[in-house]
């Protein structure tokens, strides 16, 4: 089978579909924020971490407590509930999905290596339960 050049037409309207999403607000980390909103504590969000040669952008920053949140899509990320295995252009999704995963594993080990705690969520958590885990990450920092 001879590898697959760039996917072209019904691929290529998802994948700007998912360019565009990248860029804006999910549906996910809009309501995180709203509800970490709710509970009153301040954070910043899309914040630049440059780690050496990696630059980061967490969904949700606390800075003084050096705090990062990640909201992961349960496609991109594989979410072992809902992570797919593309059936088009396998090859193709296969190696983006696995970039992405080894790419959420050198940023977590980055962020821990200069003294950030990571907290990764996923898009199918409840608000409630995602909030949580974010307090939880803040509240020990803060101790
Ligand atoms: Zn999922």
């Amino acid at each position: 089978v001879p590898l697959e050049p760039y996917p072209e037409s019904k691929s290529a309207a998802v994948t700007a579909v998912m360019r565009a999403n990248r860029k804006t607000d999910s549906g996910p980390e809009v309501r995180l924020r709203s509800e970490l909103h709710r509970r009153g504590v301040r954070f910043r969000k899309n914040l630049l971490i440059r780690l050496g040669s990696l630059n980061v952008r967490p969904d949700i920053v606390f800075t003084p407590q050096r705090v990062a949140v990640f909201v992961d899509g349960c496609f991109w990320h594989r979410c072992p509930e809902h992570g797919v295995q593309p059936k088009s252009n396998v090859s193709y999704w296969s190696a983006k999905l696995d970039r992405n995963v080894r790419r959420d594993h050198l940023v977590t080990s980055a962020l821990t290596e200069a003294g950030w705690r990571s907290v990764r969520v996923w898009e199918h958590q409840g608000v409630d339960e995602a909030a949580d885990e974010v307090m939880n990450a803040v509240q020990v920092s803060d101790a």
